[in-house]
């Protein structure tokens, strides 16, 4: 079977090595604790850092999932309000679990079709966070980085967070523009799921320390203090953490990357625009997400596409919410191989 899922979504085919590595080399009972685990550690976050282009002043943290680092925000860094911007299931997902631990936060929810204008996105609190998903898995959009950019140009004392979960490792993102990434491993990387990352600015380290939240065991002044010798307040994924390095130590520049990635989503777009019955469920290109395309057609084409691309050892993403009946989604992650995109290409060409 061919997943195309866009999260979990394929692995690298080199994964059952690098498990059997890992199982050989003892990696699977070291301790957390440990100078192998430390350098392990240190290695993985240098990897990261230099392979997608982060800052080197900014710090990464390891944690369980995407969803975590949602929470760890709202704990340890939101006081009082917060803003999210979002036009999907899991931006709104993030407001869901912000509102139950900080009342205050305020949705702004935007269309599916629609360019954020941040000249109207200026914020008028001395400080606050502005919460950003730039790649919003569950419609197929994304908001670019210039974006990103001059909001927080424009909102220079708010912290901006950006979740990253399905556009990380996929494309080049712009790191020093926003103050909080997060992401998890299943999609872009090509991993299997179990390990988060969150990768903070400086000023972000220094509004973790003025809030100085501690009632969890994952509220980050904790995390700050275990990341400064390389570890986690908690038993992390350790086989997650090594399976990482193994890939990142392969994984080719963020730059030819990304090339890659749009190379083939202009793919797609060209070819949905030639198909009859299918097409991007996006109208407006500027805001189509490179790593996730969302298709849609009428509730007939649709289930009759689900079902007989299982028949073919094809796998697609179900689409979301109410658009479930009329959509589906094709990950256009890293970890997919041309010969597999053409194949899902020769089997959607009759419609
Ligand atoms: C998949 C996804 C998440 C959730 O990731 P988990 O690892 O399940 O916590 C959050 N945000 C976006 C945009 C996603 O695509």
């Amino acid at each position: 079977m061919i997943s195309f899922y866009p999260g979990p979504s394929r692995v690298y085919d080199e994964i059952p090595k690098y498990v059997k590595d890992a199982f050989a080399l003892g990696i699977m009972s070291i301790n957390h604790r440990s100078d192998d685990f430390v350098k392990m550690s240190e290695q993985t976050i240098k990897l990261l850092k230099q392979k997608l282009n982060i800052p080197k002043n900014y710090t990464v943290f390891f944690t369980s999932s995407a969803t975590e680092c949602w929470e760890i925000i709202a704990q340890s860094i939101v006081t009082d309000k917060s803003y999210h911007l979002y036009n999907g299931s899991f931006g709104q997902k993030w407001f869901d679990y912000t509102k139950r631990i900080r009342p205050f936060a305020e949705p702004l929810p935007f269309n599916v079709n629609e360019k954020l204008d941040a000249k109207k996105l200026i914020f008028d609190l001395k400080e606050g966070i502005i919460c950003i998903t730039q790649n919003e898995t569950s419609n197929g959009t994304q908001v670019t980085n210039a974006t990103i950019r001059a909001i927080k140009k424009n909102n220079p004392s708010y912290l901006v967070a950006i979740d990253a979960t399905s556009s990380m490792a996929g494309i080049d993102l712009d790191f020093k523009a926003a103050d909080i990434w997060l992401a998890s491993v299943q999609k872009c990387f090509g991993l299997p799921a179990g390990l988060g990352i969150m990768v903070c600015s400086p000023q972000t380290i220094e509004r973790v320390k003025t809030v100085n939240e501690k009632n969890h065991y994952n509220s980050l002044p904790f995390m700050i203090e275990m990341m400064d010798k390389w570890q986690t307040p908690f038993t992390p994924n350790v086989l997650g953490i090594y399976l990482l390095m193994r890939v990142l130590e392969n994984m080719d520049s963020i730059k030819t990357t990304h090339d890659i990635t749009l190379n083939r989503y202009t793919n797609w777009v060209n070819f949905l625009k030639q198909r009859k019955t299918i097409q991007h469920f996006v109208t407006e290109e500027g805001v189509q997400s490179h790593t996730v395309i969302p298709v849609t057609a009428d509730e007939n084409t649709v289930s009759a596409i689900k079902k007989s691309a299982k028949k073919e050892g094809i796998l697609l993403g179900e689409g979301y919410g109410t658009f479930k009946p009329v959509t589906f989604r094709i990950a256009n992650f890293p970890a997919l191989k041309d010969k597999e995109i053409k194949t899902l290409m020769k089997f959607l060409e009759k419609y």
